[in-house]
């Protein structure tokens, strides 16, 4: 049997190792102590978080990729509720026609909405969005959001991403979009995700990949040892991988503070605790905060009894969790690509190996298309390679 060294025990290589073990004889390497990436949950006073807000969904994904998730792990429905606080009040998040008049802007915010086009222009973000919501509607809750965030004018940022994250679609919404399809909390926690994908399969913790050396099909651990492979599967930076020698990729992100405080009085807006306040304002350092206890196991929640556990998002430029999507680095990332076409016993794989925002539903309905291509990898011409990762890593919008 061949073997697939596999980099990174995130939900991406936990994944494939799963997907592929009886095809291969499956090695992975993670750089961590415990797998599961970005999806670990973390235990404060015994309460339970993770770093973001990490709820199972079907945000845009079939059956099949819902059913590998839910057949390893036991869950519990759940419902996330989220909030904005503008102009020192509670507003609706998503964006809707209704904060007009909790805000006092009513007759000018309807006259804006009535002479929007009939589809969004996709020039950039800010065009997409001002078509979608207006000019009054996009400064408060989009604008500034956005500078604070990715720390870019938000005309530089792709129309795309602002409708892969179903900004603006909402104005008429009853229903947050996570909440209008299968939404759901591990029933213990994130980690028992990775005990029941990796159960089979042998992982070595502790065990960073240093670099990779394709010309003699092995790895080199940062603490000194090499491992060969037939096939590597690497959920690692797609830069890195590449000694980062055309240039480095940008990623946005935030630090996270967990706090285990007692319910706080803002934790609940129009009778429902709030799992998400966002704070779209300049002046307020921080970008969301996210309460745990009004998602996770329904029955003793939202409060645990009388506190919760919240994490408070502050922007960091040098927390690397989400692609930049302007123009530059989605070319210097296709580069990089078709760099990676050129190499038969590579796969680079997952949310920093395709450079692409994956959720947990999206990473397995890219590891269904990756399965789709995989056999014959190695028999594919280059440019066969770049069209299969273009296919596997899907639109924006997958
Ligand atoms: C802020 C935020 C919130 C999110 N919220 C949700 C949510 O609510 N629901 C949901 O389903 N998904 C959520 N996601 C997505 C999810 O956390 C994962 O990003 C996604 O499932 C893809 O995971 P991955 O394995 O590609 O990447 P990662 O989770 O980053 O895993 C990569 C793994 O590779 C290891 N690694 C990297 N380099 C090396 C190396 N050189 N050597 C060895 N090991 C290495 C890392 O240690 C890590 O374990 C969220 C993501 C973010 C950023």
């Amino acid at each position: 049997m061949k073997r697939l060294v596999v980099i990174g025990a995130g939900y991406a290589g936990s994944c494939v190792a799963r997907m592929f073990r009886d095809q291969f004889d499956v090695l992975v390497l993670e750089g961590d102590s415990m797998p599961g990436g970005l999806c670990k949950s973390y235990y404060r006073d015994g309460l339970v978080y993770e770093y973001g807000p990490h709820i199972l969904a079907n945000h845009n994904c079939s059956e099949e990729a819902i059913a590998f998730l839910r057949s390893h792990v036991d869950t519990v429905d759940t419902k996330v509720t989220s909030a904005s606080f503008v102009r020192d009040r509670t507003t609706w998040y998503p964006v809707h026609r209704r904060n007009a008049a909790l805000l006092g802007l009513e007759a000018e915010v309807e006259a804006e909405l009535r002479g929007l086009p009939a589809a969004p222009r996709m020039d950039n973000f800010e065009t997409y969005l001002v078509d979608r919501v207006g000019r009054t509607l996009y400064e408060i809750y989009f604008a500034d959001f956005t500078r604070k965030f990715w720390g870019v004018d938000p005309a530089s940022l792709s129309a795309d991403w602002a409708r892969t994250r179903h900004l603006g679609e909402s104005l008429d919404a009853e229903e947050m979009f996570f909440n209008r399809s299968w939404c759901a909390y591990p029933r213990g926690d994130w980690n028992d995700l990775f005990r029941n994908l990796l159960k089979e399969t042998r992982v070595i913790y502790d065990a960073a990949v240093a670099r990779v050396l394709p010309e003699e099909r092995c790895v080199v651990l940062r603490s000194g040892p090499r491992i060969e492979y037939d096939l590597l599967l690497s959920t690692a930076s797609i830069d890195f991988l590449f000694d980062h020698r055309l240039g480095k990729l940008t990623y946005r992100g935030y630090e996270i503070e967990p706090r285990v405080v007692d319910r706080p009085a803002w934790a609940t807006f129009n009778g429902k605790p709030v799992s998400m306040t966002y704070y779209p304002e300049a002046n307020v350092p921080y970008t969301r905060i996210t309460d745990y206890g009004s998602f996770q196991r329904k029955e003793e929640c939202p409060t645990y009894r009388g506190r919760t556990i919240v994490t408070v998002e502050t922007p960091s430029a040098s927390s690397e969790l989400y692609p930049s999507t302007d123009r530059e680095s989605l070319q210097l990332f296709d580069r990089y690509v078709r760099l990676a076409s050129g190499y038969p016993e590579i796969v680079t794989f997952g949310r920093k190996g395709l450079y692409k925002y994956l959720t947990t539903d999206t990473a397995t309905e890219m590891a269904l298309r990756l399965r789709d291509h995989l056999f014959p990898w190695e028999a594919l011409s280059s440019e066969a390679r770049y069209a299969a990762y273009q296919e596997i890593r899907g639109s924006w919008n997958n």
